[in-house]
């Protein structure tokens, strides 16, 4: 579906299993690639210690900028048949993952529907999404708040820049 204006919109990658860096490179690649969108930024990649089961490995994390004419749901598809190209399977919740693709936030959409909610809820609370947000997207606020002030409450999580 297109949306009938461009929208800003920022996807966080995520990866802990079969090359994790490899894959987190191929899909902002391969984000370049999506119909009627483009990439503008992207932060560095960042290592993080897993959130839910720790018996996994470490996390690399990143944030992609992107300008698109696609609808919410529409990039979630494109997003979710990215994943599937990565072969991610779905076991367990947080559980690791070849490539995990969320939709952070689209313009200033708020949204909450069974396949998507917008702002994604999860975002303020992780530190491997607001460090790397803030590197391409410094003067972004989040339910008001600076991305500056969210950072002070996510100092306790383990995050370390691995590679540009
Ligand atoms: P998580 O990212 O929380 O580990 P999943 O990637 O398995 O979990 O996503 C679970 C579901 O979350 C997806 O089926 C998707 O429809 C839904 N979802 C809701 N909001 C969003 C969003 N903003 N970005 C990505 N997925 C979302
Ligand atoms: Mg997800």
């Amino acid at each position: 579906m297109r949306a009938a204006h461009e929208a800003v919109a920022y996807v966080g990658l995520g990866s802990n299993l079969d090359g994790p860096v490899d894959q987190v490179r191929r899909a902002l690649e391969a984000l370049a690639r999506l119909p009627l969108t483009s990439v503008t930024a992207r932060s560095s990649l960042y290592g993080s210690a897993p959130i839910g089961p720790q018996d996994q490995p470490d996390f690399v994390n990143a944030v992609a900028a992107v300008t698109t004419r696609l609808s919410p749901l529409a990039l979630l598809d494109q997003l979710q048949a990215l994943e599937q190209r990565h072969r991610r399977v779905r076991q367990r919740h947080w559980g690791p993952r070849t490539l995990d693709l969320d939709l952070l936030c689209y313009a200033d959409l708020h949204l909450s529907t069974s396949r998507l909610t917008l702002p994604h809820p999860e975002m303020p609370h992780r530190r491997f999404v607001i460090e790397p947000l803030a590197e391409i997207a410094p003067s972004l606020t989040l339910a008001g708040a600076s991305l500056t002030a969210w950072r002070k409450h996510l100092c306790d999580q383990t995050l370390h820049r691995l590679a540009p």
